[in-house]
């Protein structure tokens, strides 16, 4: 016996809809990339994105075609997305911090038609464009008075073309189950891997992440995305916002701690999210300045694990709760979210900042567990950690053509290279990468731990822990830190630090202080050049093991 309930497709469009009815008049300020801050609302944003669906469709757009975004979150991105969405076509955001040959590989990867992107990104794909044959016509996210002259193929001011037709269109109703957009992830080996959201999954996440005790997010707040609707989904934001009906301030290209500051006071934003390495310039800029935040409640803190440090300073100092985060590209993103359940409601200080380091339990709509290496589950006591694996409506089947399939599983858990313990209240702690763990005589040291006690020193910035090779441990972990400004320290200073709140054998072998800790595309830190760096790297007990 079937339901007898109606039949209505989970359609990303009907979000842009919902909130042009019922919220139209509600604000979204952008800082654009020409400069000047631009107000409009979500009814306008509606009629603009039915344009560029026209405009598109007038193009030779058809269901199922891709159009890439090269973009920052503004405005006029919103619109794009919605547009494309409406069409049936496929956003496909792609990261500019990538380097110019992987741009150029994911494009041609998912077989971009459109390039859609902004002033910023010109020179870039001027650059490429010998190399994106695929692509057959580049609109640039301005207007004719700040078009420059370009070579790229059919360049066009967004502004002019979308002006060429009426917005008199109807959203196209199709399956549900229909590809919306498409996200690669960064690959720190091998080829990136797209992941393809369909308009089901990407709906049910966004009711996902509204939930209270995940984002919480309401008509009445003030959302800031400061995460790009280019990394990994824009976490969701783009989509959960408007369906909430909540104001949205768009940061444009300028991330930096004042920039972000200044958007966050003027307009009274309640609630943001980003990665660990943004809200470290912004804190920077409040110490420097003495500034405040009042009006901020909730910041979200993911991609990353969140420093101790930086939950506590935002709490304390500012009275701004951190709801620490994690996910994956995979996931849509959201894995888990770290609020607080009755069973840890009541707790203070060190004990909740204890919790609060965790990355949290899963909503619903998210099945997780953890697994040895033979796939056999292993006990939520949070002390036993091994691969996470998770399942769920928004979490992907498969990588688009195939690639990396090795990560499903038969009974449909993916396998998130993630390694991780989950407590008996189902908080899930990230130990790290499978990759990034350090393989100390058999036994596994987390590199998170370590890094995150690192930067609790009050001279310390930023902090990073590699393996390096050991004769008789096979690794040791060696400790790099970039300094705060105008701070020198010792290496016994660190260590003294840190010894006691891990076990003695987990004490980095060496420190070592660099200008610089580099980053990947999505402000993680890269790992993989700093293991190259040092890969020569002699520790001083290599010298007395020998
Ligand atoms: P990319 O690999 O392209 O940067 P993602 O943003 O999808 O893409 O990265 C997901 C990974 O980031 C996770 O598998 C995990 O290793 C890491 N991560 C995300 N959030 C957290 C967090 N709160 N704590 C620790 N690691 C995190």
């Amino acid at each position: 016996m079937l339901g007898l309930m109606q039949d209505w497709p989970l359609l990303c469009h009907r979000i842009i809809d919902h909130a042009a009815t019922l919220h139209g008049a509600r604000q979204v300020i952008s800082r654009s990339v020409e400069g000047p801050i631009h107000a409009t609302d979500y009814a306008t944003i509606r009629t603009r994105a039915r344009k560029v669906a026209q405009r598109l469709e007038r193009d030779g757009i058809r269901l199922g075609d891709r159009v890439g975004t090269l973009a920052w979150n503004t405005w006029r991105h919103l619109e794009v997305w919605y547009g494309i969405l409406g069409l049936g076509a496929v956003y496909h955001t792609v990261n500019p911090r990538l380097f110019p040959d992987q741009i150029a590989w994911i494009v041609n990867d998912a077989q971009d038609r459109v390039m859609i992107a902004d002033l910023t990104f010109v020179p870039i794909l001027e650059k490429l464009a010998d190399k994106l044959p695929t692509v057959e016509r580049y609109v640039i996210l301005t207007d004719a008075n700040n078009m420059p002259a370009t070579t790229l193929r059919n360049a066009v001011a967004y502004e002019d073309w979308i002006a060429e037709v009426d917005g008199d269109f109807e959203w196209r109703v199709f399956d549900e189950n229909t590809a919306a957009g498409m996200c690669y992830t960064s690959g720190t080996t091998g080829h990136p891997k797209g992941v393809v959201y369909s308009h089901r999954s990407n709906v049910l996440h966004s009711m996902i992440a509204c939930m209270p005790d995940a984002m919480g997010i309401s008509s009445r707040d003030v959302v800031m995305p400061v995460v790009p609707m280019f990394h990994a989904n824009c976490w969701g934001i783009a989509l959960s916002a408007p369906m909430m009906g909540a104001a949205l301030i768009m940061p444009g290209a300028k991330l930096d701690g004042p920039s972000v500051y200044e958007l966050l006071a003027k307009y009274q934003v309640t609630f943001t999210a980003a990665v660990p390495t943004v809200w470290l310039m912004l804190l920077q800029h409040l110490e420097a300045t003495g500034a405040k935040l009042p009006d901020l409640k909730r910041v979200v803190i993911g991609g990353s694990a969140s420093p101790r440090a930086m939950i506590k300073t935002f709490q304390d100092v500012y009275g701004v709760e951190v709801v620490h985060a994690w996910g994956m590209t995979e996931m849509s993103p959201l894995g888990s979210l770290c609020s607080l359940k009755p069973e840890y409601a009541g707790l203070e200080g060190e004990a909740r900042l204890d919790i609060q380091q965790k990355q949290g339990h899963p909503p619903f709509g998210v099945e997780m567990k953890i697994t040895d290496d033979a796939g056999r589950e292993l006990p939520w006591d949070g002390k036993t950690f091994g691969r996470l694996k998770v399942r769920g409506p928004a979490v992907a089947r498969a990588y688009y053509k195939g690639e990396g399939d090795e990560a499903f599983e038969s009974d449909g858990f993916f396998d998130t290279g993630d390694v991780a313990t989950m407590d008996a209240n189902g908080y899930m702690q990230i130990t790290d990468r499978s990759k990034d763990v350090i393989k100390s005589g058999g036994e596994w040291i987390s590199s998170i731990d370590l890094e995150n006690l690192a930067v609790g020193h009050p001279k310390v910035l930023e902090a990073a822990v590699i393996g390096v090779r050991h004769p008789k441990w096979d690794e040791r972990p060696l400790l790099i830190v970039v300094l705060k400004k105008e701070q020198t320290v010792t290496k016994d200073e660190l260590l003294d630090f840190m010894r006691g709140k891990v076990a003695h054998w987990w004490l980095p072998d060496d420190v070592v202080v660099v200008d610089d800790i580099p980053h990947t595309a999505t402000g993680k830190i890269l790992k993989t050049a700093l293991r190259d760096r040092f890969k020569d790297y002699v520790l001083p007990t290599v010298q007395a093991a020998e």
